[in-house]
């Protein structure tokens, strides 16, 4: 005869298998995948945590570094009268500069540098400023300065290359390449332009590199995440990505916790060539920030409707399978969770056997 105890445990154990696992839909993270921890980069922006919950009228040694991150990115101006140095005071302009910068970022906007708010300051992003957020439409796709855009032809082709000379070597060109193709298609198929690959850099509409650090165009790169990759408005074509950081393109392969998708920034900066700026819209490829290990490809309705009133619609392009293809990548997301597997009812089950038998 089982001991009582043992008989518990074996009871307990068939009740473990049965539970589903916690369903955590936002990870991409791949089964199987050990994500490797490590603190041997220091991830830029990281030390903003010691500004978390500081107060309006507050000193706190260091702020000025953060006043230049919101001047960097269009929220903050330099004070006119104070030697062009920012203090370390957490002043009435501040306050507005933060506001506006969670309105932006679609964050609540309580003008306070809250958890929601520093955590978004700390992720990877795009080095493109922010335009400022629309009065009455803070949720919106925006454009650059002046609504540049290349034209005026319709239909038309641009062209693009990359490098020859400022590539990475630990992914293969074609494999890059492959990702170019497929993060220009996406926009090709959604406004009457076209995309063609060519040998020639120089003369090349859209001109693709990797580089590190200053690179000569006055916007340095930082090294590992902060700064992921920049591009610059019509009609320039300049396409710049940061050099040090790890990038990926199949996250099975790579297990640095910094692994950033090539396609998802390749995608978001070809947004900025043809002339969007950032939008508040998270899901949004046009959202400004992108955690490491994640991936954001798809076109949503705020980057279609945004790209399509600088140039039109495709003519095969319908609006409808837009729509679809947002409902059924929902669904996705819905069928990872515990519902689908084994219904609460069986866990319901096994509790009722449980006590009959105790
Ligand atoms: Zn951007
Ligand atoms: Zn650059």
């Amino acid at each position: 005869m089982f001991p009582l105890f043992g008989y518990h445990s074996f009871l307990f154990l068939l009740l473990l298998c049965f539970f589903p696992r916690p369903c955590f839909t936002a990870r991409i993270t791949p089964e199987k995948i050990t994500v490797i921890t490590t603190d041997t980069h220091k991830a830029t922006w990281h030390n903003f945590t010691r500004f978390k919950d500081a107060e309006k009228g507050s000193h706190v040694s260091g702020m000025s570094e953060l006043k230049k991150y919101f001047q960097r990115f269009g929220y903050l101006s330099l004070p006119d009268n104070q030697n062009d140095n920012f203090t370390d005071v957490f002043d009435t302009q501040f306050e507005s500069a933060v506001t506006l910068y969670q309105q932006k970022l679609g964050l609540p906007v309580t003008g306070q540098l809250d958890s929601d708010t520093i955590s978004a300051i700390m992720s990877p992003r795009c080095g493109v400023s922010d335009t400022a957020p629309r009065i009455h439409a803070t949720k919106h796709f925006a454009y650059f300065y002046g609504t540049p855009r290349w034209g005026p032809g319709s239909p038309m082709t641009l062209t693009y290359a990359c490098s020859p000379s400022n590539m990475i070597d630990y992914i293969s060109l074609l494999e890059i390449r492959t990702v170019f193709q497929r993060s220009f298609s996406r926009w090709a198929s959604v406004i009457p332009v076209n995309f063609t690959e060519i040998e020639d850099y120089e003369s090349a509409n859209i001109r693709i590199g990797f580089y590190r650090g200053d690179h000569g165009d006055g916007e340095p790169f930082d090294g590992v995440l902060g700064v992921l990759a920049h591009a610059f408005a019509p009609e320039n074509g300049r396409f710049h990505l940061d050099e040090a950081e790890t990038w990926a393109i199949d996250f099975k392969k790579v297990k640095s916790e910094a692994a950033v998708d090539l396609e998802s920034v390749a995608t978001h900066e070809i947004g900025h060539i043809l002339g969007l700026a950032h939008s508040s819209v998270k899901e949004a490829v046009m959202y400004p920030s992108l955690r490491p290990r994640s991936r954001r490809v798809d076109l949503k309705l705020d980057d279609v409707e945004g790209v399509q009133a600088l140039y039109g619609s495709n003519p095969n392009f319908k609006f409808s399978s837009l729509l679809e293809s947002e409902t059924s990548s929902n669904k996705g997301i819905g069928l990872n969770c515990r519902s689908s597997k084994w219904p609460f009812s069986l866990e319901v089950v096994v509790f009722f056997l449980l006590s009959m038998i105790t």
